[in-house]
């Protein structure tokens, strides 16, 4: 789950984290107000759940209430890389004169949280990490041992930070850390960390993703969850608890285990098809799972359905029931392909015989005939 700057920077504020002063706000007037009592320059941040904000024209200084709120009536509403901008953060400007880049995710190869400093911080990370790798320097956490000192001056160093600052700087890698593993977070930044041209060390920027995993022990993180438009369908499919991903294709994908669900994806990639979403049904799913999914998948509004079952604990009969069942209901269009094999494959196409759905005893036939049919219907 991502979470805004704003919710960031509260969640830094909790451990002691110097940020800039500065509230969220929905309107014009309350931008001007806050900018009012902030006094002085202010910075104007879009919030929505994505990086490269500054680049995209989503951040704006501005010098008096009024214009403040004469820029946040242009950032308020905007459309930022397919998302509306909603929220700002309304902050005291700070006069910079350095930005470093402090980050940490995990890296699953080396099973361990990686930690990433450089002092090239700033809109230009992207391409810091491209062109010049070794200016980022890293440091892996031991889990059982946590975040060293050593290390923290071993990045330090490495990165070539200001040695001026070493303290202050040791203090938010410390910090940044303990706030990543409390709040389980899965990726926490802090870019840019600014050092101000009085010699401050402050955090400008603050990016954090939750692990959706923890959710059920982060309730107040948890409370932060906010529909987008894209994950309208998601949240439907969470609700009826089904493993579902929004994906930008076309075509609707129904399959048991993640697997198999993937390999479908690949499958219609290949035929040339885009695929709509990811849904697995899981292992041993009974008829109104299927029909709950199925009801999922045509919130999509795909041009065709592939409905892809490998028969295991998962009874054939039983998804080609709910299958028909919610085609019953609901007013399909779209071609539907079902691929049915494994236990009670054959009870479950007999099932089918008759009906307008297209069986397919394959999934290499199921992806090319549910291509062909979803692109030429419309
Ligand atoms: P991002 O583009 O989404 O990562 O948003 P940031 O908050 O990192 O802002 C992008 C850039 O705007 C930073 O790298 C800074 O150079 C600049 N910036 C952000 N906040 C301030 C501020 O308070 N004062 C000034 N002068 N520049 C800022
Ligand atoms: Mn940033």
């Amino acid at each position: 789950m991502k979470i805004h700057e704003y919710q960031a920077k509260l969640v830094l504020a909790q451990v002691g984290v110097p940020t800039p002063k500065g509230e969220m706000a929905e309107s014009p007037e309350d931008v001007a107000r806050i900018a009012g009592e902030l006094g002085g320059r202010v910075v104007v941040k879009a919030q929505v759940h994505v990086g490269g904000r500054g680049k995209a024209g989503g951040i704006k200084l501005s010098s008096t209430p009024e214009e403040a709120r004469e820029v946040s009536g242009q950032i308020l509403g905007m459309d930022l890389k397919g998302l509306t901008v909603k929220k700002v953060l309304v902050e005291q400007a700070i006069a910079i004169d350095l930005e470093y880049y402090l980050g940490m995710i995990f890296d699953r190869d080396a099973r361990r949280v990686v930690l990433m400093v450089s002092k090239e911080g700033g809109m230009e990370i992207e391409e810091v990490a491209e062109r010049d790798p070794k200016a980022i320097a890293k440091a892996w956490i031991d889990p059982a041992i946590g975040l060293a000192d050593y290390q923290v001056r071993d990045l330090i160093f490495d990165a070539g930070l200001s040695r001026a600052h070493v303290k202050e700087i040791t203090f938010f890698i410390k910090k940044l850390y303990e706030a990543f593993m409390t709040s389980d977070a899965t990726l926490a930044e802090i870019n840019p960390l600014v050092i101000t041209k009085d010699g401050q060390v402050i955090a400008a920027d603050c990016k954090m993703d939750i692990d959706d995993n923890a959710l059920f022990r982060q309730k107040a993180l948890a409370a932060w969850q906010e529909s987008e438009a894209d994950s309208a369908i998601e949240d439907e499919a969470r609700e009826r608890g089904l493993t579902y991903v929004h994906l930008d294709g076309d075509i609707g994908i129904i399959g048991n285990g993640a697997g198999l669900v993937m390999t479908t994806l690949d499958a219609v990639g290949r035929e040339g098809g885009k695929a709509a979403n990811f849904l697995d049904i899981g292992g041993g799913a009974k008829a109104a799972v299927v029909k709950n999914a199925l009801e999922v998948v045509m919130m999509e509004q795909p041009k065709g359905v592939l409905i892809n079952i490998f028969g295991g604990i998962t009874r054939c009969d039983e998804v080609a029931k709910g299958v028909l069942e919610a085609c019953g209901q609901l007013d399909i269009q779209v071609p539907i392909v079902v691929r049915l094999s494994g236990t009670a494959e054959a009870e479950g196409r007999a099932l089918l015989e008759g009906t307008s759905l297209i069986p397919a005893a394959t999934m290499q036939e199921a992806a090319s005939k549910v291509v062909e049919l979803a692109y030429a219907t419309r």
